[in-house]
């Protein structure tokens, strides 16, 4: 998904919610790992399955006083 130097390719992609075919930049991985989700689908899903789960916050480094 990234060309030689990194930046992720133009790849095309079909959405796996609405069927339509995007380049890789404007796609993300559906959490369940079925395909590509557009930023479009993820935007106006109303059920929340396309959603990403939350991420675990970094545990912060205690603070030297
Ligand atoms: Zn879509």
């Amino acid at each position: 998904m990234f060309d030689a130097y990194g930046n992720p390719s133009g790849e095309q992609l079909d959405c796996i919610a609405c069927g339509q075919t995007y380049e890789r930049p404007d796609v993300t991985a559906d959490p369940e790992g079925r395909g590509a989700v557009c930023s479009l689908c993820l935007t106006t899903d109303r059920t929340g399955l396309l959603v990403l789960p939350a991420q675990q916050a970094a545990p912060r480094p205690a603070e030297a006083h």
